[in-house]
């Protein structure tokens, strides 16, 4: 943290950050402070995970303003990026401002084991909270890193009197060694309710579905997530409370294989009045669900038998749940028959259609038996699939 050459006195850096560097600077004081070009020696720096995000913040002693960022006056802010063991690093992440502009963005540069620049590119404007701070956003495969560990530094340069006039001083975050990072993969812990609190369908824009499975989990439900990995693609499972403890390890299964899941009532109640009953009915599943995936809240709430009313919207909502019901049933619980089941659904899907089968609550071996057809058809038809949150443009919470 502290520069490589003797520190630079505050004084300085006051004296400096008014002086304009470009002929064409304007001079009100917002620009003079744009212009700041006080020492560029690091205080604080962080390279954390936000869900499937980096995000990046730098603090220096002194102000700094974007054109005072460009190779042409030898100050440089950067973060690199190390892989393994290595000794040097791969990569480089650099806040460079443009030449006559107030902005500054984050540039990329992917580095030979000798240091030369091999690639480059822009990732994102940076943010600037303050002319001491910079923070920037973006995802480890921009910056060509993948799950599993890392480590880094920050490395700033700058020049100026009295101590850094004759050579560029240097600093180093930390002073010696690198930090130690780690990338996970994202983990969906839920989403944010938006928009109408209830819904039949997608808008339509779209040439996907969602499929959605009631009353599990149960003995049919794996045989359902096995289907679905068979082809690659997530559905949404609306799940009945008191079944949730005795399949916990089936609700962590589905969550991990990137499937949503929503809320469906404690033991299958019509709870098309709202008020308390319906709160506890919802809320009580809900206890569930985050207990037995030990993360994850539903942010959808599908009503049993279909039962909804004004007075329950509400109550879900409170609960930060939308209230989905269906536009697509093939009344696969009446057991009609494999055939019926897939023609009903395949006859009737739509763009953003939300598909309504069941993975519990009877014999649900037509419903296993009709899903591959139904994916292979609508498939074929170039419908893809989504999640209920994905479908409905939900934005997810991580955790
Ligand atoms: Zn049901």
């Amino acid at each position: 943290m502290a520069p490589r050459r003797a520190s630079l006195a505050a004084v300085a850096a006051l004296a400096l950050a008014a002086a304009p560097a470009t002929a064409d600077a304007a001079t009100s004081p917002t620009d003079r402070a744009r212009d700041a070009r006080g020492p560029l020696d690091l205080l604080a720096g962080s390279l954390s995970q936000e869900g499937p995000d980096l995000r990046l913040q730098l603090r220096t002693r002194g102000p700094w303003g974007p054109r005072q960022l460009v190779p042409s006056q030898h100050r440089s802010l950067c973060v690199e990026l190390f892989r393994g063991r290595d000794a040097d690093p791969r990569s480089r992440l650099c806040v460079l401002g443009r030449s006559g502009s107030t902005r500054a963005e984050l540039r990329f540069e992917r580095l030979s084991a000798g240091g030369a620049v091999l690639a480059q590119r822009t990732l994102a404007d940076v943010h600037r909270p303050d002319l001491r701070t910079v923070q920037a956003t973006f995802t480890p495969a921009q910056v060509e890193l993948g799950v599993g560990d890392y480590r880094w530094r920050a490395t700033s340069s700058w020049t100026g009197p009295p101590d850094c006039a004759a050579k560029p001083c240097i600093d180093l975050l930390p002073d010696r060694g690198t930090i130690r990072g780690r990338i996970l993969p994202p983990r969906v812990a839920g989403c944010v309710p938006r928009g109408a609190s209830y819904r039949l369908a997608g808008p339509g824009h779209r040439k996907v579905v969602a499929l959605t499975f009631d009353d599990g989990p149960s003995f049919y439900t794996p045989q359902v997530l096995r289907i679905l990995r068979h082809f690659r693609i997530h559905a949404t499972f609306f799940l009945i409370g008191q079944q949730v403890r005795p399949n916990a390890s089936l609700v962590r299964e589905e969550l991990a294989e990137g499937h949503a899941i929503g809320d469906h009532t404690w033991n299958h109640a019509n709870v098309s009045g709202g008020g308390s009953f319906a709160y506890s009915q919802i809320s009580s599943t809900r206890a569930a669900i985050r207990s037995a995936s030990g993360y994850y809240t539903p942010c959808l709430f599908r009503a049993p038998y279909g039962a909804v009313s004004g007075a329950l919207f509400p109550v879900a909502r409170s609960l930060g749940m939308l209230t989905i019901e269906w536009d697509v049933d093939p009344r696969d619980w009446s057991r009609p028959g494999t055939g019926s089941i897939y023609s009903t659904v395949v006859g009737q899907a739509r763009r953003e259609s939300i598909i309504l089968m069941h993975d519990g609550g009877g014999p649900r071996n037509q419903t296993v038996a009709a899903l591959p057809s139904i994916i292979r058809t609508l498939r074929s038809r170039g419908y893809g699939f989504e999640t209920l949150p994905d479908l409905l443009g939900l934005k997810p919470v991580y955790g």
